[in-house]
C-alpha cells in the first residue's frame, strides 16, 4: 500500500510484485475517487512474465501430479474464502456493484471456479479404438491430453474475478501456467488473487498477472508473443477481432466468449409475474452489465401493455446507491466514459422516435454519487427493429419492448441479429417452450429462468458472440491438446 489507503497494484511475474516505470489511475465509479495506481507492463516485463511461466511450466509446476495441483487449487479457492469481505470490496470499490451482489455472486463463484475444475479433471477418461490389421494382430489406438504451455487470459470488467477465474481454473487444473491480463478498469481482485496464489504455494510463474490497457500495452504484447500458445479473451467483439489478428502469428489456439444482443420473448400464456421477475433481473442486474442481458424483449401483443407498465414500475422501484447500503438494487456503471457510451443510445433512441417509458437520464443524488457513473433504468418502445438501437450492444440497464403477433413473427425478431450469445423464453406450454427454445439461433438458452447456470453446461456464443465453449468439460478440451498414440499389437 501506498501513502495513505491509496493502493499500489504491481505486476505479479515469477511469484514476485513487480513495479514499471508508468502507473495509471483506477477511480472507483462509486463517486470517483482515487483508489488505486496501477504499475502498467511494459514489453519487458510481459517477455519476463511468459519466461517465468515457462520455467515453471517445463519445471516446478509442470512436475506435479495431477492431484498435487488439484490440492493446490483447493488452497486457493480456501484463501479466496478467509479473505472474503476484502475480496468482495475490491470487486465493488472497481466496479460499483452493490456488496449484497459481488457477495452472492462474484467472489463466492470466483473461489469455486477452483474447487469445480480440480474436481472435473481428476475424472477425464480417454478415447480408445481397438483396430483391425491385414496381419491380424490389430492395434490400440488411444488419445492424451497435454495442456498448451502457456496460456493468456484476457478478461474484461463487469465479473473481474468471475470471469477471470472461470478461465484461470481449468486453464492451470488442465497443467497450463497462465498470464492474467485483467481488465484495466478492474485491477484490483487480480493482484489479491496473486496474494493468494503466492500464499497457497502455487510454484512461481506458474500464475502471473500483467497489468495494462489493449492496444500496445500488456494486451497486445500477450496476444503477439510467441512464447504463448493459447489465448482466452472475453470482452468485446470488436477486441475479439483485433486479437484474432494479433494472435495468427503463431496460429495460437483462441477461445472468444464476446458480446450480446440477447432477445427474450414472453408469451401471453406465461406466469405474469414470473416474467416479469426474470426479465426485470435480466435487464437490470449488474446495471445491465451482463453479456447474457435482455436488451431485446418480445412480449405477445395480448399482453404488451400490461407487461410494459409491470416492467416499467420494475424499473421505477429499483434502489439506485452506494455497494454498501444494504438497500442497494444497483450500483453504478463501469465508468463515466462507458456512461456516455450508454446515455448516447439512450439519447439516439429518442432521435429515432422511441417512446421513453421510463429513465433515459442520470439520476442526482445531490450527494458524492453525483460524481460517479450512475445511470437510469431504462425502457423503451416504439423502434423500428432494424434501428441502430435493436442492433448494436449498449452494456446497460436498458431494454426495449417490441410487441408480436405469433410465434413465428416472434421467432424471427429474436434471431435477426449477429450476435447469438443467449435466449429467454418465457410460456407456460411446454411443447412451445421447447420449439421455440430450440430455434434459437443462441448458444445459451433459457426457459422459465435467466442465469440458471450448471457450470458443467457448454457455455458460448454463436456468430459475432465468440468461438468455442467454456464451462466443464469443454472449458478441459480447450485448455488441452488432443493426440492420438497407436501402438502396433
Ligand atoms: P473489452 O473488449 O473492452 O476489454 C476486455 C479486455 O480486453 C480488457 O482486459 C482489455 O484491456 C483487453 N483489450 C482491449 N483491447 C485489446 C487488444 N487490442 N488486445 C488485447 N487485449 C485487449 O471489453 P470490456 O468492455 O472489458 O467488457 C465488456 C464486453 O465484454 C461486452 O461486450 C460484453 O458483452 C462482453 N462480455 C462477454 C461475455 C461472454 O461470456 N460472452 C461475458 C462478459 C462480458
Amino acid at each position: 500500500m501506498a501513502e495513505g489507503n491509496l493502493r499500489e497494484l504491481r505486476n505479479f511475474v515469477g511469484g514476485e510484485f513487480v513495479a514499471s516505470g508508468n502507473t495509471f489511475e483506477n477511480v472507483t465509479p462509486v463517486d470517483g475517487t482515487l483508489i488505486a495506481l496501477v504499475h502498467e507492463a511494459d514489453r519487458a516485463i510481459v517477455d519476463r512474465a511468459v519466461d517465468a511461466a515457462q520455467d515453471a511450466y517445463y519445471g516446478a509446476w509442470g512436475r506435479l501430479t495431477t492431484e498435487q495441483r488439484c490440492n493446490l487449487l483447493y488452497a486457493v479457492a480456501d484463501g479466496i474464502e478467509a479473505r472474503f469481505d476484502e475480496f468482495v470490496d475490491a470487486e465493488c470499490a472497481d466496479t460499483g456493484k452493490p456488496r449484497s451482489l459481488a457477495g452472492h455472486l462474484d467472489i463466492p463463484r470466483g473461489a469455486a471456479n477452483f474447487r469445480i475444475f480440480a474436481d472435473l479433471i481428476k475424472s477425464v477418461g480417454t478415447e480408445a479404438y481397438m483396430q483391425e490389421t491385414p496381419d491380424g494382430r490389430g492395434a490400440v489406438n488411444y488419445s492424451v491430453r497435454q495442456p498448451h504451455g502457456v496460456v493468456g487470459v484476457i478478461s474484461p470488467w463487469n465479473l473481474p474475478l468471475l470471469l477471470s477465474t472461470w478461465k484461470l481454473a481449468p486453464a492451470m487444473a488442465s497443467g497450463n501456467a497462465v498470464i492474467l491480463k485483467p481488465s484495466e478498469e478492474t485491477p484490483t481482485t487480480a493482484t489479491l488473487l496473486a496474494e493468494v496464489m503466492k500464499s497457497a504455494g502455487i510454484p512461481d510463474g506458474a500464475f502471473n498477472v500483467v497489468h495494462g490497457f489493449g492496444p500496445d500495452s500488456a494486451g497486445e504484447f500477450i496476444t503477439r508473443h510467441d512464447g504463448i500458445h493459447a489465448i482466452t479473451f472475453t470482452g468485446e467483439t470488436a477486441t475479439g477481432r483485433e486479437i484474432m489478428k494479433a494472435a495468427s502469428g503463431n496460429i495460437k489456439a483462441l477461445s472468444f466468449e464476446l458480446g450480446g444482443k440477447n432477445p427474450a420473448i414472453v408469451f401471453a400464456d406465461s406466469d405474469f409475474d414470473a416474467a416479469i421477475d426474470g426479465t426485470a433481473r435480466s435487464v437490470f442486474a449488474n446495471t445491465g452489465q451482463v453479456c447474457l442481458s435482455s436488451e431485446r424483449v418480445y412480449v405477445e401483443r395480448a399482453i404488451h401493455a400490461r407487461f410494459v407498465d409491470a416492467l416499467k414500475a420494475r424499473g421505477e422501484a429499483m434502489v439506485i446507491g452506494r455497494p454498501e447500503d444494504s438497500a442497494t438494487q444497483m450500483g453504478s456503471l463501469i465508468s463515466r466514459e462507458h456512461r456516455d457510451k450508454v446515455t448516447a443510445y439512450y439519447a439516439l433512441a429518442g432521435e429515432l422516435g422511441a417512446e421513453t417509458v421510463t429513465g433515459g437520464g442520470i439520476p442526482a443524488f445531490g450527494d458524492e454519487r453525483d460524481a460517479g457513473a450512475f445511470v437510469e433504468p431504462t425502457i423503451f418502445t416504439g423502434l423500428s427493429e432494424d434501428s441502430r438501437v435493436q442492433k448494436e450492444e449498449i452494456f446497460g440497464p436498458v431494454c426495449h419492448i417490441t410487441p408480436f403477433d405469433d410465434e413465428d413473427e416472434a421467432i424471427a425478431m429474436a434471431n435477426d441479429t449477429e450476435y447469438g450469445l443467449a435466449s429467454v423464453v418465457w410460456t407456460t406450454d411446454l411443447s412451445r417452450g421447447h420449439r421455440v427454445s430450440q430455434a434459437m439461433e443462441a448458444g445459451i438458452n433459457w426457459v422459465n429462468c435467466w442465469f440458471l447456470r450448471d457450470l458443467r453446461t457448454p457455455f458460448g456464443g454463436m456468430g459475432l458472440s465468440g468461438i468455442g465453449r467454456e464451462g466443464g468439460q469443454h472449458a478441459l478440451n480447450f485448455y488441452s491438446e488432443q493426440k492420438n498414440i497407436c501402438v502396433k499389437l
